[in-house]
């Protein structure tokens, strides 16, 4: 899916529609040793059937999140697109 560069979306912290500056969403590194993933490596680990987050069927398309800097404050707000894609986001100029 392509996304144009600039757009014209209302900003809560200007309480105006401004330019942004649009940014496809990238996931950081997950670390290892979290409570959350210490806690699922314990559940998986011996009998006892199937557990949360063993999935067997993936999922076709992705709703993609995009980032919004305003370019009149600097500040930051999602804008998660709607539409399913199988195809990667792309940000478009012009
Ligand atoms: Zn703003």
């Amino acid at each position: 899916m392509k996304v144009p560069y600039e757009v014209r979306k209302y900003c809560p912290h200007c309480n105006a529609p401004t330019t942004q500056k649009v940014k496809v969403a990238s996931k950081g590194k997950a670390s290892s040793f979290s409570f959350g993933n210490r806690k699922h490596a314990r559940k998986l680990r011996g009998f006892g059937g199937k557990r949360a987050g063993q999935k067997e069927v993936k999922k076709q398309g992705k709703k993609q999140k995009l980032i919004l800097t305003c370019t009149v404050c600097s500040k930051k707000q999602e804008w998660v697109c709607h539409k399913r894609t199988k195809k990667k986001t792309e940000v478009v100029k012009g």
